[in-house]
């Protein structure tokens, strides 16, 4: 996790990305009543079914959404969704501790044991969850700690995490969930390589609140966490959601929407990677 003097520094970095490239008000998601964020159809997609250019055809959406196949589990999803669960466990249990009023010391010492029973889980996968869970603990702790000493208040939490936001009004789901939100700042989580398209996340959610809550959100960060042996590695990249972003996001939106309302289906790409949970289909 990130602490909240680097997030402070990276909202000063975007801020001067913004001064030199101010959003366009057509390019707000309150401007959902015309194009271009006006939706040519209202599907309900998935941010991740618009940003996670995975599939270069995007053959992989179409087989889930007209031909109903069922995506393969694989390793990497479930890295994924488990070091979802373990963030957002962990911020739940200060959130608790919070609310009740407790010190941090408390809310660490009640906590801190954790013996997840995760089902189909190595005991590999079961040490990392349980290294993101302790170490969000901690991070999150800290900070609260450090806020409350030096500005002599009680603990107050930053952060909301599976944070649910109404994404229909441009053509998304009714129930996105963004990983986290602090300080009005979009948090992605991420495991594994970084890729470029992996900004489109953040402009989606920045899409969807702001046709929500008609109010700017300009700023993202994505987390990646790796682990190396038992360490927990974390690195931030900040996302500006400038003009050219959003754009992107509502062209690939706008592409998903063609390819769902038309009767071809996309061709196999030949760049398939067998980690891909469609390859046995469309290599059978
Ligand atoms: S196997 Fe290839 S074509 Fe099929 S969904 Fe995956 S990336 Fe797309």
């Amino acid at each position: 996790m990130i602490n909240r003097r680097q997030l402070f520094r990276f909202i000063r970095r975007m801020y001067y990305w913004a001064k030199t490239d101010p959003v366009d008000e057509d390019l707000r998601g309150w401007s959902w009543d015309r194009p271009p964020v006006k939706p040519r159809a209202y599907l309900g997609l998935g941010v991740y079914e618009v940003a996670g250019k995975y599939c270069p055809t995007r053959r992989d959406v179409w087989l889930r959404r007209k031909a109903g196949v069922r995506p393969k589990s694989s390793k990497t999803m479930l890295v994924g969704r488990l070091m979802h669960e373990a963030i957002d466990k962990a911020t739940k249990s200060v959130l608790r501790g919070v609310v009740q009023g407790k010190k941090a010391w408390e809310i660490y010492e009640e906590n801190q044991s954790i013996d997840p029973s995760l089902k189909g889980v190595d005991d590999e996968l079961r040490q990392l969850y349980i290294n993101i869970y302790k170490s969000t603990l901690i991070t999150i702790l800290g900070e609260l700690e450090y806020e409350a000493l030096t500005t002599n208040s009680s603990l107050q939490m930053p952060l909301f995490t599976e944070y649910r936001v109404d994404g229909s009004l441009i053509g998304l789901s009714s129930n996105l969930s963004v990983d986290a939100l602090a300080n009005g700042v979009i948090l992605d989580y991420k495991f594994g390589e970084a890729r470029d398209f992996h900004k489109l996340s953040i402009a989606g959610y920045a899409l969807a609140l702001e046709s929500e809550y008609e109010t700017p959100f300009d700023y993202g960060l994505i987390i990646y966490v790796s682990n190396r042996g038992q360490r927990i590695r974390i690195s931030a990249r900040p996302v500006y959601v400038s003009n050219s972003l959003r754009r992107w996001f509502l062209e690939e939106r706008d592409n998903i929407i063609e390819i769902l309302l038309s009767d071809e289906e996309p061709p196999v790409d030949n760049r398939c990677k067998e980690s891909c949970p469609f390859y046995g289909v469309c290599h059978p």
